[in-house]
Parts: structure tokens; sequence; C-alpha cells
């Protein structure tokens, strides 16, 4: 274990009315290692200063902006200056501002997507590599304890080999023009310049693509997509339907909707393997129903000894005892928890528990945008079947 000390966290996006920035800054202090100490908060300085107040934070740690707050932090010693910074802006600022950062030599979380475009994405990986900072990608729904286990089931071949696997990630949210009445969340995830190539595939396909890769340990190879705009004058798709193939051969289809009315995140994954299959859904985050071939669905719940014992990165993912609910936001301080472990063993020069490297980071980013680049190209072919790029 490294040696303990509170982390300082800078951040860039989170101000008044912001949707994922609070839900970030929540999940950051659950466990007590991390203290916020500034950012820049909001596109404008004066929504920026609000929201330092609203979090009581000191007023010179409040930026107009991050390249200000990059050179502003860089001045102060090492120890009071952050140590590392989430960006939860729109997509669009993810690229610029997280290149910065890393250049300065801050370690980073990001939102997902990662970039805008592959070529980001690729640009992003080399500066990561090249810097040495660690980088994490807020993929959270991995972060669930019982998808950890489910990634261990199927690494120790539980299920046999992988033939078959079913995602998907139902919202209903925008099955109005929602966009047209100014709502901020809505307004920028309907705009290209902002969102990227894809709506839904980029705000809700990208956590379905990233569960089936992380449960599965299989990459997607092939897609043959389609995607639909349903709401009209929208730039962008609301609706993602796709067929998948993998790199040991299995099949799987993955689909994605922002206007399937009454769906609120109704994210979900089947795998089916030769010797038995699994199932997990984000709105029951606490169970996985496991079914061996020939035996009766066997449903395994977080907190219990039997959990902890067979898969240690489910047992560090967990704080309450069985019954007692968690969820979204212990997900997304689990990545946290293994983020901030993997920089303190950095930072005291101890080798990282591979437990600590169980976060998304940029390869996962990079995946992401490659799901997209071909998401939108097969759905634009009359071939339909596209093939991943390396
Ligand atoms: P939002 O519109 O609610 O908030 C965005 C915030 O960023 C606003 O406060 C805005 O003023 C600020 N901002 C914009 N440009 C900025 C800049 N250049 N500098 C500083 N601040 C800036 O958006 P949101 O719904 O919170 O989404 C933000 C990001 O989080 C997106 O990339 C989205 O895809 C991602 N997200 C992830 C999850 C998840 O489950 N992991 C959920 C929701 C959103």
């Amino acid at each position: 274990m490294p040696l303990k000390r509170i982390l300082k966290m800078g951040m860039v996006g989170g101000g008044p009315g912001a949707f994922i920035g609070e839900v970030h800054r929540k999940a950051a202090r659950l466990d007590g290692g991390i203290e916020i100490v500034g950012g820049a908060f909001d596109i404008n300085p004066r929504k920026s200063r609000q929201m330092a107040k609203e979090l009581c934070l000191d007023r010179k740690r409040c930026y107009g902006n991050y390249a200000e707050m990059i050179e502003k932090e860089l001045k102060l010693p090492v120890g009071e200056r952050m140590d590392f910074v989430t960006v939860c802006t729109p997509n669009n600022w993810h690229f610029p501002i997280a290149r910065d950062l890393l250049e300065a030599g801050f370690h980073v979380m990001c939102e997902k997507p990662m970039t805008l475009t592959t070529k980001e994405a690729r640009d992003l990986a080399k500066i990561v590599k090249k810097t040495r900072c660690v980088f994490g990608l807020m993929h959270n729904y991995t972060g669930y304890p019982m998808v950890k286990l489910a990634r261990d089931m199927v690494k120790n071949d539980e299920l046999g080999k992988i033939r078959k696997i079913v995602v998907q990630y139902p919202q209903g949210w925008l099955a109005t023009a929602l966009e047209k009445t100014g709502q901020q969340q809505a307004s920028w995830r309907t705009d290209p310049k902002q969102s990227g190539a894809s709506g839904c595939g980029g705000d809700i396909g990208t956590h379905a693509e990233n569960l089936a890769e992380y449960i599965s340990g299989l990459k997607m190879t092939h897609l043959c997509a389609e995607l639909t705009s349903f709401v009209k004058g929208r730039q962008l798709d609301d609706d993602v339907n796709c067929l998948v193939k993998y790199s040991n051969g299995a099949r799987g289809v993955l689909h994605a909707s922002q206007v399937s009315v009454g769906e609120e995140n109704n994210l979900a994954i089947w795998i089916y393997g030769e010797k038995g299959g699994l199932e997990w859904h984000q709105e029951h985050p606490n169970s996985l129903s496991v079914t061996p071939m020939g035996q009766p669905t066997q449903v395994f719940k977080r907190g219990n000894d039997y959990v902890a014992n067979y898969s240690p990165a489910a047992a560090r993912a967990s704080r309450l005892p069985a019954g007692h609910p968690e969820a979204f936001l212990e997900a997304f301080a689990n990545n946290y928890l293994n983020f901030t472990d993997t920089i303190l063993a950095k930072m005291t020069r101890t080798k990282a528990d591979p437990l600590f490297k169980d976060f998304p980071d940029v390869k996962d980013g990079l995946r992401g945008m490659l799901f997209l680049e071909t998401l939108v190209a097969s759905a634009k072919s009359k071939q339909k079947w596209t093939k991943f790029k390396k």
C-alpha cells in the first residue's frame, strides 16, 4: 500500500446547474482521500466564481479559465498545488484541456467520450505515454463490484468460450426536442460541434461498448450499424442499433436509445458462453445472475463473503455489508480510489498493486473513439459490416 496522503483535486467544468461535475465531487470525497481545492468550473468566469463560493473554496483558486488555472497552479509548491484535475466539460473541450494539463504535469481524470475524434484520441494516448502522468476515464459502470465479479468469472472460464453478447442502454429523456427549450444538457449533446459525430452513440453507446469489452475481455472487431434521428430537426442520432463481431468470433447486439419512452438508465448486459450465461442490470446493480448450463440460475449478491473470496476486485469495490445497497456514486468512487492509489504509488515510487490499475484509462478512451468512428462509418455505408481500424 503506498503512503497515504490526501490528494488535491482541481476541476474543469461542473459549474452551477451542471450534471456530472457534482457527481464527481461527491464521489471523489466519499473515501476521504481527496480534497477539492479549486478549479475553472464554468465557461462563464462569473458562474465559476459562484460555484467556488458555493463549495466554500479559496477564492484565489477559482480561475477564469483552465489556462489561467494551469499557469497559476504551477507557481504553487508541489504538495500545495493540485495533484490531479477532473475534466467534466462537454466533449469538445476534453482533448485541449486534458492535453494541456498532462503537458503541464498534472494527472487527469476525464469524462467520456474521451475526445471528439479518433485523431485526438491517438494524440492523447501518445501524450499520456510521453508525460507518464496517470490518466483515468470515467466509464463509471465498470466501477461496480458485480461488474468486476462478472469480469473475473468470465476470465476464470466459468462461462466457457463466449459466443454471444447482448448489451443495451436505453433512455427516454430526449424523446422530445428538449434542446429547443434551451435545456443545458440536451443543447450541447445534440450539437455535433460539441458532442461529436454521434449523439446517442457518444453519450451512452460508448458506455455499452466499454462494459461489453470490460466484462468479456474481448474486443469488438466489426460493426453493422444503423443510426437514426427520430426527433424532427435534431442534428445527431438519438437511437443506435448495431450488430457486433468480437475478436474470438463471438457475435453480439448493441442498442442504445434516448427516445425509448419510459426508460431511465436501463443499461444491461447478457453474456452467453459454451458452459453458461450471466446477466447484470445497472438499475439493480447489487446482484449478478449466473446460469451454469443445465443448472438453476444463481443470484450473487454484493457484500457477501462468497463474492469477496472469489473476486478481490469486487471486494475492494464494496463498502457496506450485504443488503445495504451501493450504486452510482460508489461506482464513481471506486474509479477514483484506484486512480488515486495509482497516483500515490507513482509519487512514492512503489509498485502499484495490480488491483489499483483496475480503472478505465486512455486505451479504453481510444477504444471508445474507434467504436464511434466505426459506428458512424457503418451507418453511412451501403456494405454495412465495417471493420475497426487498428
Ligand atoms: P453539463 O452541461 O451539465 O455541464 C458542463 C459544464 O462544463 C458546465 O458547467 C459548463 O459551463 C462547463 N464548461 C463548458 N466548457 C467549459 C470550459 N471550456 N471550461 C470550463 N468549464 C466549461 O454537462 P454534463 O451532463 O455534466 O456532461 C459533462 C461531461 O460529462 C460530458 O462529456 C458527458 O459526456 C459526461 N457525462 C458522463 C456521465 C457518466 O455517467 N460518466 C454522465 C453524464 C455526463
